[in-house]
């Protein structure tokens, strides 16, 4: 039933109802009813009963399954502890998540690997942080350096017609005109694909965590050109790895084989996605038999690696020997977009987190007895340099535990925590002052070069409802960042960096896990 319907019931009921009062004056509105009191009145059953329709029993399920702003957030309100009332209260208040996102979305967009814009972030970052007061180095890493060309995909059977593209990342270039062979699950492959070109057309599933059915579907991104090429397809188009799209190009990393000795040639072929809309056009054209032929133009290139930096900051511990405990996000986006929500959302948890603390410990005059450090890492996206980097060369520093935000700006709903029993325990009951739960098998990619040496791992997980509507696309950009859920991802990230740095039980010391054993568990 429309609003204006409803209005002239309104009126309708109002007028039949309400007997003129002789001494109100001709001109004076008649009053309205509240649209609450619409309903026939009990005593006269059957008035205008066919304008009244019942809801229907069951309501078709919501196409947006949570929408934004509808979530609420799990952390505490106010902690009893002052010391962590006053960082969680300073992280929610002082705006400086939001400005600092702000201020790196607009000034360093794209910040792929290999740009001078990642670099430029960087030397960002580190001003802001000393401006806080925190000693700030920047290390050196070598990044991949894949660059973009001109793409562009044309159909010409059964319709003229261009259509969206984007080659995904570390594609190689090329040209190629074949028919479409539509594929819906990897085992679907085979001798038909030969001299074709493939459409993975799997959609990604509905429903929250969101993260679950990414990780469902991101293979036909990342290993799609791969196996079709051992069919001898000629390129390979995935459908956007997303559950909803206006039209919406989501690129992201591929990969080929690593050639083996001994082993056939690696072929490479073009790689590229559509929109989920051309991608159900495209496969319901060739269900119902019709040939749909595509010529697709990929110009990238692969340029040798390229100097890119970690950005660290530590908020040095009062002992010395008590270790680190680390929190962590990506500065590094994809080339399209601002990555506001991949991961320039976890950068400003992380500064922000930093900044709270800092002005606390020095209110306070209070320092944590473990040291706090901060690092955004170069490349994520692209090949974990950034995190293999780290690794390598602080791997052999005690670290107590690490966190990584990298899921978008979400309320925060829970920890996801990879460590020994004992170390789950023992976080459990450190983080409890936060209100938050905490799941098992989390983490982060920059963070998981320190489990081999057996660091406790922990990732955010805030509410990912809409994280992959704008994941690796155009659309990443700060006007859908929320800042108040932006800020409560800060008193996040702040709380667990105070909780897990001044805990009077330091935890479990850790330990290396044993290695697979021959043939591999797993
Ligand atoms: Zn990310």
């Amino acid at each position: 039933m429309s609003p204006l319907r409803l209005s002239g019931l309104s009126l309708a009921l109002a007028c039949a109802h309400v007997p003129p009062a002789p001494t109100v004056p001709p001109v004076a509105a008649p009053p309205v009813a509240a649209p609450a009191a619409l309903a026939p009145p009990p005593e006269n059953p059957g008035r205008l009963p066919s304008l009244v329709r019942a809801p229907p029993a069951t309501l078709a399920p919501l196409p947006s399954p949570v929408p934004p702003g509808t979530v609420a957030s799990a952390l505490v309100a106010t902690p009893a502890d002052p010391v962590l009332a006053a960082i969680l209260k300073a992280a929610r208040t002082d705006g400086e998540a939001y400005k600092r996102l702000g201020a790196l979305c607009q000034g360093y967009s794209r910040r792929f690997a290999g740009t001078q814009t990642l670099v430029d972030a960087a030397g960002w970052a580190k001003s802001v942080w000393e401006r806080d007061g925190l000693t700030v180095t920047l290390e050196p890493v070598n990044v991949r350096h894949w660059v973009r060309g001109a793409e562009s995909l044309t159909m010409t059977t059964p319709a003229q017609r261009s259509l969206a593209v984007i080659g995904l990342g570390g594609t190689v270039p090329g040209s190629v005109t074949g028919d479409v062979v539509v594929i819906h699950s990897f085992d679907q492959l085979g001798p038909q694909v030969k001299g074709k070109i493939v459409l993975y057309d799997v959609p990604m599933a509905p429903g929250v965590p969101s993260i679950t059915h990414y990780g469902e579907t991101v293979p036909y991104r990342t290993q799609g050109a791969a196996n079709a090429a051992k069919f001898g397809a000629i390129a390979t188009l995935t459908r956007s790895v997303t559950q909803r799209s206006l039209y919406t190009l989501h690129t992201g990393a591929m990969h080929y084989d690593e050639p083996v000795a001994g082993g056939p040639p690696v072929v490479k072929i073009p790689s590229a996605a559509v929109t989920v809309e051309d991608s159900e056009w495209i496969a319901a054209q060739v269900a119902a038999g019709t040939k749909v032929t595509l010529t697709l133009n990929l110009a990238s290139q692969e340029l040798p690696p390229t100097p890119s930096f970690n950005v660290i900051a530590d908020i040095p511990g009062s002992d010395p020997s008590a270790g680190i405990v680390l929190i962590g996000a990506h500065l590094d986006s994809w080339d399209v977009g601002q990555g506001a929500n991949d991961d320039g959302a976890g950068v400003a948890h992380v500064m922000e987190a930093m900044h709270a603390i800092a002005g606390e410990v020095k209110a306070t005059g209070e320092a944590p007895k473990r040291t706090i450090r901060a690092v955004l890492f170069a490349n994520e996206e692209f090949g974990l340099d950034g995190g293999n980097a780290y690794g390598k060369d602080h791997g052999a520093e005690l670290h107590r535990a690490a966190m990584e935000t990298d899921l978008g700006a979400g309320v925060p709903l829970l920890w996801d925590a990879k460590g020994t029993e004992a170390q789950m325990t023992w976080l459990k009951a450190t983080l409890a002052p936060l209100g938050m739960p905490i799941g098992d098998g989390g983490g982060g990619a920059d963070i998981s070069p320190l489990e081999p040496k057996g660091v406790l791992v922990t990732g955010l997980r805030p509410d990912d409802s809409h994280y992959f509507d704008y994941h690796h696309t155009n659309a990443d950009t700060f006007d859908k960042i929320d800042a108040d859920a932006l800020a409560e991802g800060a008193a996040a990230t702040a709380g667990w960096a105070w909780l897990v740095a001044t805990s009077a039980d330091p935890g479990p010391a850790p330990v290396p896990p044993p290695p697979p054993g021959p043939g591999g568990a797993k």
